[in-house]
């Protein structure tokens, strides 16, 4: 993996782990020159990996909407700073330019951007692997309700199992670098 996508809060949280952890996975990518691709501001969790990354003399591309340059204040370290239209172009544009994707804790838009890139992957668009960092069990409720999904006839299985999910960093970039993308897609014909 080159390049990693990273969908984390544009706040920091209430507990101090969830900054220290943005931070040593922006150090780790640098560390093993993997570079980061987000959603290019300074605030939250967004800002704290940019710098994490940048702290170790690695590489950060920012994808930031224009409506979002003043409300999110676009980070001015970053090595390259796409401005686009919309949240939709974003979220294609940082897909385009990553190998995989990474969740850490956030709100409403890190949840949707990571559920966006699920079904991108359920439907065959693409084939990167999608983890999970489960810092502080934050995502413990969420991993329970995706299994929920399966035991009520919602979703595959094999669907299920295309999220990679560590509490440890190092395990969870292992665990994407050998992720193997399920061979069954959502639509089946009627035969
Ligand atoms: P949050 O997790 O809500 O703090 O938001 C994290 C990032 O997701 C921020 O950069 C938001 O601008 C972005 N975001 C918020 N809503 C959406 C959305 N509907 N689609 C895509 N990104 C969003």
């Amino acid at each position: 993996m080159k390049r990693i996508t990273v969908f984390c809060g544009s706040s920091f949280g209430n507990d101090p782990v969830y900054q220290s952890t943005a931070t040593l996975l922006g150090q780790t990518l640098a560390k093993q020159n993997i570079e980061l691709v987000y959603g290019g501001a300074n605030v939250g969790l967004m800002g704290a990996i940019a710098d994490g990354v940048l702290s170790c003399g690695g590489r950060v591309i920012g994808v930031l909407p224009h409506f979002l340059q003043s409300k999110e204040l676009a980070h001015s370290k970053i090595s390259e700073l796409i401005l686009v239209d919309n949240l939709h172009e974003r979220k294609s544009r940082m897909s385009e330019l990553s190998d995989g994707v990474i969740a850490l804790p956030g709100g409403f838009g890190t949840i949707e951007e990571f559920f966006e890139m699920l079904t991108w992957a359920q439907l065959g668009l693409h084939k990167k692997p999608i983890a999970i960092l489960n810092v502080n069990g934050f995502f413990d409720s969420l991993i329970a309700f995706v299994a929920k999904m399966v035991d009520n006839g919602f979703l595959k299985m094999e669907h299920q199992q295309m999220i990679i999910i560590s509490d440890n960093i190092e395990e969870l970039l292992e665990k994407m670098e050998n992720y193997t993308p399920p061979k069954i897609e959502k639509w089946i014909t009627k035969s």
